[in-house]
């Protein structure tokens, strides 16, 4: 399957400092193997999505589980579709922390983006207690098994397997955990959905760099990266997706 390479700016920058990035990973895009799939804040989204051009998939990082109404500050998936994008990151691990988010809550987000004709990239990923307890696998499986809707699979839905200790660290798990992990996550999609289990993509993210993204995304089961704070380079992004 196509490697899907994911930026996750996360709450960064400024509207020109959004402009001049999306101009540089459309500048170094042309023959890239993988796709390329950028998601800005919610106020850069337009202007992002213009500046990356069609090349480029545009994407949000959180919508609401509603499709429309009083709910200040939220943003539907509809709304995101709207503007241009095709996918949405949910259930990352700053929103289960910052937001409390449930893995249901999670579910009726990603209800909400399958609807809307989104596709959702529902991210998982023990802490450093649970690891080191070893009840990574566990923990991950409960999350997949509450946050995934039953539609997932049909709509091509994308895994992101994060573990909390290593987003914005500089540590990663050694190649054989990451690797344990992702075939865990196979046979869960397989075991739920089937044979289309098996076509999902299953990205890695958590502290993902030039220097490492070569080595991981060659691991079975690897079959992209979601990147944060890398991707705020135009350079290390691009640098990350031409490892694959
Ligand atoms: P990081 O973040 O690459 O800065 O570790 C990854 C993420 O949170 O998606």
């Amino acid at each position: 399957m196509r490697p899907l390479i994911a930026g996750n700016w996360k709450m960064h920058g400024t509207l020109l400092e959004a402009g001049a990035l999306a101009e540089g990973v459309r500048a170094g895009a042309a023959g890239a193997r993988a796709e390329l799939l950028v998601c800005p804040p919610f106020p850069y989204l337009v202007p992002v999505g213009g500046a990356l051009g069609a090349d480029i998939a545009l994407g949000g990082q959180d919508c609401h589980a509603r499709e429309k109404g009083a709910h200040t500050g939220d943003v539907a998936a509809a709304m995101l579709q709207d503007v241009g994008a095709t996918y949405v990151i949910l259930g990352h691990s700053e929103r289960r922390a910052d937001h409390g988010e449930t893995d249901a809550m999670v579910r009726s987000k990603a209800e909400a983006a399958l609807a809307a004709g989104l596709v959702p990239i529902v991210c998982v990923g023990e802490s450093e207690a649970q690891r080191l307890a070893g009840d990574a696998e566990t923990v991950v499986t409960q999350q997949l098994d509450g946050s995934l809707p039953d539609g997932f699979a049909a709509a091509g839905g994308v895994v992101a397997y994060e573990p909390v200790w290593a987003i914005g660290t500089g540590r990663t798990p050694t190649e054989a955990e990451i690797a344990a992990i992702h075939a865990a996550i196979r046979a869960n999609l397989e075991g739920r959905f089937g044979t289309p289990g098996g076509g999902l993509r299953i990205l890695y993210g958590g502290s993902v760099k030039p220097g490492n993204a070569k080595a991981i995304l060659a691991l079975p089961h690897v079959d992209g990266a979601l990147v944060g704070g890398a991707s705020l380079a135009a350079a290390d992004f691009l640098a990350i997706a031409a490892g694959v």
